[in-house]
């Protein structure tokens, strides 16, 4: 008790004068009507509280114990102890701290991502205003001027159109982008084995231009967004189909069961990415290939980054160059799935 409440045997007059001198003046009140329901009532006493001591450094302590009463109910006796526990109180006070902080930076976040995705809304709507204008006005130009240009006015004239169309493009991969999310509609259950058979269907063709193959095994009913999660297989086989390799095309849809999620994969063998972009394709308008080798802007997985992170999930690639690649894709499963396990691609 001298070395806690930091005083010497010579100062320690009553226990109660000490302890009525060391508590701080905060929590006097909370111990007082502590020691009256020991008192009145008979209860344990059991607080946290703070102590000042005479060199004015605070101390975090534990105090507990009870009254003994006579057989006339008098209090003859308290006895209990105190423990110093300022360590554990300031690594609480430092982890509140440190959870507050979190929770602002979160709600910072959530609120510029909201403001960029407005932004990048409107930015992208307005642009196609002006933008039409240019590519009306440019038609016209070429369509009113035509003789009288010489083969390099020709030329720029088609330059200019060119990239008029490449805006046009961009801005509506922007405007796709930042409608992901935007739309609140709630999550209904989602059946992915229709979400595929629509798949097959759109890339019918394709598969058969390309003797390719379309292998999915059976699939699980998730909690999602129905359009989202079909644009979000749509883009992965698309480019499965897009950067294949010599070889026919065999893209095999697979799901395996996690604890509390579905993992699922769609593997291509196609031409494959160098580990070193894994992360850079999933950025929004970042590609590996220029426009006159394969259409297309750069926003695909970018959006299935996005539909599968408002899914609460996780999505990560895993190729080496020549040897085809798996895109991975995680989703919450849904409450009753406990135990369902045949799932595979
Ligand atoms: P885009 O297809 O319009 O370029 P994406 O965002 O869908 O945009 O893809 C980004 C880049 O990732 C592509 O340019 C391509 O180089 C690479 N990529 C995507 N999917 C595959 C795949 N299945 N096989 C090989 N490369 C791929």
């Amino acid at each position: 008790m001298y070395q806690l409440l930091g005083i010497t045997k010579v100062e320690f007059k009553t226990i109660e004068q000490v302890l009525l001198e060391a508590i701080h003046p905060d929590d006097m009140l909370q111990l007082y009507q502590a020691k009256e329901e020991a008192l009145l009532q008979g209860k344990k006493v059991d607080v946290e509280h703070r102590i000042v001591r005479p060199d004015n450094s605070i101390r975090f302590v534990h105090t507990i114990g009870e009254v003994s009463f006579d057989k006339e109910r008098n209090p003859v006796l308290f006895s209990g102890t105190m423990q110093d526990i300022t360590k554990r109180k300031q690594e609480e006070l430092q982890m509140q701290q440190l959870n507050a902080d979190l929770e602002k930076r979160a709600e910072e976040l959530k609120a510029s991502n909201t403001e960029l995705e407005h932004f990048a809304y409107v930015a992208s709507h307005d642009l196609q205003e002006p933008l039409r204008m240019v590519t009306s006005f440019l038609a016209l130009l070429k369509k009113r001027h035509q003789n009288e240009f010489d083969e390099t006015s020709e030329k720029f004239i088609q330059f200019a159109v060119d990239g008029a169309e490449r805006m046009k493009g961009l801005i509506q991969d922007l405007l796709k982008y930042s409608r992901v999310g935007s739309a609140n509609e709630p999550f209904t259950s989602v059946d992915l084995n229709t979400v595929i058979s629509d798949i097959r269907q759109v890339y019918a063709q394709a598969l058969t231009e390309n003797a390719g193959v379309l292998m999915a095994g059976n699939l699980p009913v998730v909690s999602g967004h129905k359009v989202q999660l079909y644009q979000l297989f749509q883009n992965l086989v698309g480019n499965a189909l897009k950067y294949h390799s010599a070889k026919c095309p065999i893209i095999e849809i697979g799901c395996s069961e996690k604890e509390e999620e579905w993992e699922f994969s769609v593997k291509d063998n196609g031409m494959g990415i160098d580990p070193r972009y894994f992360d850079k394709i999933f950025i929004i308008f970042q590609r590996l290939h220029n426009k006159n080798e394969y259409t297309g802007t750069g926003i695909g997985l970018a959006i299935c980054k996005k539909i599968v992170e408002r899914h609460d999930g996780r999505i990560w690639v895993d190729s080496h160059s020549g040897h085809g690649s798996t895109f991975y894709f995680t989703l919450r499963k849904m409450e009753h799935d406990a135990g369902n396990t045949d799932f595979t691609g």
